[in-house]
C-alpha cells in the first residue's frame, strides 16, 4: 500500500512508476500547462500524463525544464508519459511520432510510451513498433491504453514485450472488475484514466457520505479507493489547490466495508468512447 505521494509500483519490466500522478487532457499548451505541471512538481508530484492529441507536449517539457532548475528535481526522478495518436498509427508513422513528442517535450527518453487506442487493423503493427522503440532504449517501459480484453490477447499471442501498463477509463461507475482481473493476471499494471469521472462521481451519495466520515473530500475518496485497489491513478487539475487536494490521500485508510461500498457503484456507465465503437 503507497504511503506517500512519490511511492511506486515495480512494473513487469522492473521499472518503477509512481502510483500517483498529474493529467493534463484539455489542458492548453502555454501558461496553463506549465502552470499546472509546476504546481504539482512544486507539490511533490512525479508523474505527468500527456499524449500527443493534447498539443501541450511543449508546454509540459517547458514545466519540466523549469521544474528541475527551480525545484531541484532530477529527471532521473520524474516519470513522463506520453501516447501515440491514433492517426500516426503503424510503423515509420509510430516512429516519427515517438521521435517528434521526445523533441517537443525537450527530453531525450521517456518513461512510457503507450499506444492510445485499439486502432483496428493497425494497433498489432503499432505494438511491434513500440517493442522496436523500446529496444532502442529510449523509452523506458511501454504499454497500452484503451484495450479491452479481446484488444490485450490480439497482441499478446504475438508480443515479444507484454505492455508494462494498461490506461483504462476507471472510475467507480466503471470499475473495469474483469479487465483488471485480467491485466493482473498477465503482469499488466492497471492505470486509470478519468479516475473521477471528469467530476460525475463527485456528487455520488455514497461517495459524499464516506468523506464526510473520513472528514476528506469525494475527490479524495474516490482517489485513494484506486490506491487501495492497486490501481495507478492521474487525476486532472488546473487549480494548485485542487492538485493539492487530489494528492492528500496518504494520510487516512479506508475500511474494508467502505471500499466495498464503492465497488457496489460500478454500472458501467462511460464518460469516453468504448474501445470497441469510437469514429477518431
Ligand atoms: P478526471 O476524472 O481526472 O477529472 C478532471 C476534472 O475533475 C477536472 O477538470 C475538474 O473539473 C475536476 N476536478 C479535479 N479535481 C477535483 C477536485 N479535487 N474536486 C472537484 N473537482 C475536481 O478527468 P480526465 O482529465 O479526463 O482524466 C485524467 C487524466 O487521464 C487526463 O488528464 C489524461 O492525462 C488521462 N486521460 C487519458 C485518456 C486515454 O484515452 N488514455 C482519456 C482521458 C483522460
Amino acid at each position: 500500500m503507497p504511503q506517500h505521494l512519490q511511492d511506486t509500483v515495480t512494473l513487469n519490466n522492473g521499472v518503477k512508476m509512481p502510483w500517483f500522478g498529474l493529467g493534463v487532457f484539455k489542458v492548453q499548451e502555454g501558461q496553463e500547462v506549465i502552470d499546472s505541471v509546476k504546481a504539482a512538481i512544486k507539490n511533490g508530484y512525479r508523474s505527468i500524463d500527456t499524449a500527443a492529441v493534447y498539443r501541450n507536449e511543449e508546454g509540459v517539457g517547458q514545466a519540466i525544464a523549469e521544474s528541475m532548475k527551480e525545484y531541484s528535481v532530477k529527471r532521473e526522478e520524474l516519470f513522463i508519459t506520453s501516447k501515440v495518436w491514433n492517426s500516426d498509427q503503424g510503423t515509420q508513422t509510430t516512429l516519427d511520432a515517438f521521435d517528434l513528442s521526445l523533441k517537443k517535450l525537450g527530453l531525450d527518453y521517456l518513461d512510457l510510451y503507450l499506444v492510445h487506442w485499439p486502432v483496428k487493423g493497425k494497433y498489432a503493427e503499432t505494438w511491434k513498433t513500440l517493442e522496436k522503440i523500446y529496444k532502442t532504449g529510449k523509452v523506458r517501459a511501454i504499454g497500452v491504453s484503451n484495450f479491452h480484453v479481446h484488444h490485450l490477447k490480439d497482441i499478446l499471442a504475438d508480443a515479444e514485450v507484454v505492455p508494462a501498463v494498461n490506461q483504462v477509463e476507471l472510475h467507480p461507475y466503471l470499475s473495469q472488475v474483469e479487465l483488471r482481473e485480467f491485466n493482473r493476471s498477465k503482469g499488466i499494471q492497471t492505470e486509470a484514466w478519468s479516475p473521477l469521472g471528469q467530476g460525475l462521481v463527485l456528487q455520488d451519495t455514497t461517495i459524499t457520505s464516506i468523506a464526510e466520515k473520513y472528514g476528506k473530500t469525494p475527490a479524495q475518496i474516490v482517489l485513494r479507493w484506486d490506491l487501495q485497489s492497486g490501481i495507478i491513478t492521474i487525476p486532472k487539475s488546473i487549480r494548485e489547490p485542487r492538485i493539492v487536494e487530489n494528492a492528500a490521500i496518504f494520510d487516512f485508510e479506508l475500511s474494508p466495508d467502505d471500499m466495498a461500498a464503492i465497488d457496489g457503484l460500478n454500472k458501467n456507465q462511460r464518460v469516453g468512447a468504448d474501445p470497441d465503437n469510437f469514429n477518431f
